[in-house]
């Protein structure tokens, strides 16, 4: 059983049912919307575990950032503005400077998209535990979600893919001299990993014009799955077109290398989405609106009669074998 078959069988099947919730477990966030309010609520929540998510060494302040900012991107993935957080810490020892430093990485990003910490938990236990409750607004009936990709759109990401999962690598495994890139490119790699952008102006300026959207934290053939899935769509993704930095294919040294570490690391918290025909040609438009580049890397097609829905990766028509299962956990 891994967490999915966990979800579905103890949680997603509980059945206490309010009109108030909009949208339920499967999302990115979930949506309520109360009577008579302009706007409606979205709800994240990640968790950080020591020795999982992240080597157990990461510096207090990367974690600071990077508890907060998987969680912005949960919200981004939604098209909403992030407002109110709650932070709840599992913690093996209350060292003071580890909690400022930590505090400190937290309050900057919180600084810079005006989000206010109102609560939380805070507890000592064997295992270093972040987690995360994000909640943020977005205008009625203009949320984004997994559903909604039709036969026909584009599949789009915002920035570059795979930094992280090569940035994590490095630092598990240091000693970059031997990779045969330069300290600066390597050092670029793991700040991808352990200060990740959360992609929240785009995920607003995406809201209302795209028809899907999902945020990549466990791989990008695996949560273009997840969004086929949704949708009930196939997604196919032209590998030769994935966005892969410089300092990415300075690591791997080869093309086809870099392009499987985009297609299977994790760790990216970019956005994937998909558009309308009409609006294919306005992607540079819209990559301004959002401030970061965006890369058109494959197509939504119907799903073939008997199959299930899903995506796959192709490199100039051949199919690549991949397995779409992404990061689980209990696997
Ligand atoms: P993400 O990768 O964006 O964090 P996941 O794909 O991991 O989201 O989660 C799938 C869905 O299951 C989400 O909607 C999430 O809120 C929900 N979920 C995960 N764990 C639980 C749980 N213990 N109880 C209820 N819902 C859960
Ligand atoms: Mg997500």
């Amino acid at each position: 059983m891994d967490e999915f078959d966990l979800i579905t069988r103890c949680f997603a099947s509980m059945d206490v049912r309010r009109h108030d919730v909009h949208l339920g477990i499967g999302d990115d966030g979930a949506v309520t919307r109360m009577a008579g309010a302009a706007a409606d609520l979205v709800l994240v929540t990640d968790t950080l575990v020591a020795g999982v998510h992240f080597p157990p060494d990461t510096p207090a302040a990367a974690l600071g950032h990077r508890a907060l900012a998987v969680n912005l991107s949960d919200i981004a993935a939604m098209g909403a503005a992030p407002a109110w957080a709650l932070l709840a810490l599992t913690l093996p020892t209350a060292d003071p400077r580890w909690l400022d430093d930590f505090a400190g990485g937290f309050a900057a990003l919180a600084g810079e998209h005006d989000v206010a910490l109102i609560g939380g938990d805070t507890t000592s236990g064997p295992t270093l535990t972040i987690t995360v409750t994000l909640i943020g607004q977005a205008q009625r009936d203009i949320v984004l979600t997994r559903q909604g990709a039709a036969p026909g759109d584009a599949v789009c990401v915002t920035g570059t893919i795979g930094d992280a999962a090569a940035g994590l690598a490095l630092l598990q495994k240091p000693g970059a001299a031997d990779t045969g890139i330069d300290r600066a490119a390597a050092d670029w790699l793991e700040q991808r990993f352990l200060y990740p952008t959360p992609r929240v102006t785009a995920g607003q300026a995406l809201a209302g014009q795209v028809r899907a959207a999902i945020d990549i934290s466990d791989g990008l053939l695996g949560d273009a799955h997840k969004l086929a899935t949704a949708s009930h769509v196939d997604i196919t993704l032209e590998a030769s077109a994935l966005p892969c930095s410089p300092a990415l294919l300075a690591w791997t040294g080869d093309r086809t290398q870099a392009e499987q570490v985009a297609l299977s690391g994790g760790d990216d918290y970019e956005l994937l989405f998909t558009l309308p025909e009409q609006l294919h040609g306005a992607i540079d438009t819209l990559a301004q609106r959002c401030a970061v580049p965006i890369t058109r890397i494959g197509r939504v097609c119907a799903v073939r009669a008997g199959a299930a829905p899903g995506a796959s990766a192709v490199r100039d028509g051949r199919p690549l074998a991949l397995d779409t299962a992404g990061y689980r956990h209990f696997r």
